[in-house]
């Protein structure tokens, strides 16, 4: 079978995703198979030799793929597909990836599978398994036809299989249509500079709308001190400008996966759960005992936080 597998890369770096998807690629193509990696950018072609497990790899240059925009990719990686399909189209459902898999998939009429936790091509018969509503839900699909174009979640598979030594052959491919657009990209918000990343903690302790001011966060860092850990956050609370955005955990924060997970005044509405539901250990600390985090804690306390940190804080 023949599997595209659409490399991510910012700054001049490849996302560890891209590594993900490429090893997942190789298992798919099996023997006979091949492995074609779609690589866009401007000045970016070097980066075709860290895609090594590919077999091939199709690289566009233009100026207007030197930063992600939506229009100019979705047109490049729609041109570098076209005539070269049937096939299976691996992306990862970053929020690149959310926009190129349904701007791709509409352009060349190929159906789309988001969520992905798992791809089968048993036979040629493409099944995908997506992971609904935060992990409480798996839905398996089976594709009607030789081509999908599957975004796969992060982590769902491991990077080492797809880092390869080799130099996979290069087709460079030129494209249409990308000096008129009508999207522009403008600016590259990134993440205030010196936060913590969440994403490497041991330990962390999540504060909620439970927390009810700024000024209570300090507990919660008084008991993240204690243990080593940092503090992160439920959505509402970054919203509120409490925290930055660099400490939200969930479905439009980043994923965590500490050792210990304290959820604080957070009630566990699948949008955050899907941010930290894989921690090793989770301990909730909500006044309310019909919380949903519980569903998902190994430890709770069904009492008010205000009663609970402060004396857990003072025993450590
Ligand atoms: C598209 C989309 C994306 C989203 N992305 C995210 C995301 O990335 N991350 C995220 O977190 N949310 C996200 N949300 C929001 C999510 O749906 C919830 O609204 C949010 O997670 C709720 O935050 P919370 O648990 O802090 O607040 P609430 O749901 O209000 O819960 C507060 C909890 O605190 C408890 N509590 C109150 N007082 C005390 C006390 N004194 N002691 C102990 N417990 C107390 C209450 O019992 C309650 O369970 C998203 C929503 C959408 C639609």
């Amino acid at each position: 079978m023949k599997v595209f597998v659409v490399a991510e890369h910012m700054k001049g770096q490849l996302a560890e995703t891209t590594f993900e998807l490429l090893g997942k690629a190789r298992a798919l193509a099996g023997d006979g198979g091949e492995v074609i990696a779609l690589l866009g950018g401007h000045g970016h072609k070097d980066l075709a030799a860290q895609l090594g497990a590919a077999d091939k790899v199709i690289y566009a240059d233009h100026p207007a793929l030197e930063q992600f925009n939506p229009q100019a990719w979705c047109k490049a990686v729609t041109q570098m597909l076209q005539g070269r399909l049937p096939g299976l189209v691996l992306v990862s459902y970053s929020s690149q990836g959310m926009d190129l898999a349904s701007g791709v998939g509409t352009a060349l009429d190929v159906p789309v599978l988001a969520y992905a936790t798992d791809v089968q091509a048993d036979g040629g018969r493409i099944t995908v398994t997506s992971q609904l509503y935060g992990g409480k839900i798996m839905a398996e699909s089976a594709v009607n036809g030789d081509s999908a174009i599957v975004a796969m979640l992060a982590g769902v598979a491991p990077a080492d299989a797809g880092r390869a030594e080799g130099s996979p052959a290069v087709e460079e491919v030129s494209l249409e249509g990308l000096d008129a657009l009508q999207v522009t990209f403008k600016e590259l918000v990134e993440p205030e500079g010196g936060d913590v990343d969440i994403t490497k903690a041991d330990v962390i302790v999540s504060v909620g709308r439970g927390i009810q001011s700024e000024e209570n966060i300090e507990m919660a860092e008084a008991l993240a001190q204690k243990l080593g850990g940092v503090v992160a956050a439920s959505r509402p609370i970054v919203d509120a400008k409490w925290l930055p955005k660099s400490r939200q955990v969930g479905k439009s924060g980043l994923k965590v996966k500490p050792k210990l997970y304290i959820a604080l005044g957070i009630s566990g509405a699948p949008e955050h759960i899907e941010g930290m539901k894989d921690s090793e250990t989770i301990i909730a600390i909500n006044s309310d005992p019909k919380a949903p985090i519980f569903e998902y804690a190994h430890y709770g306390v069904a009492e008010d936080l205000f009663d609970v940190v402060p004396a857990l804080t003072e025993k450590l």
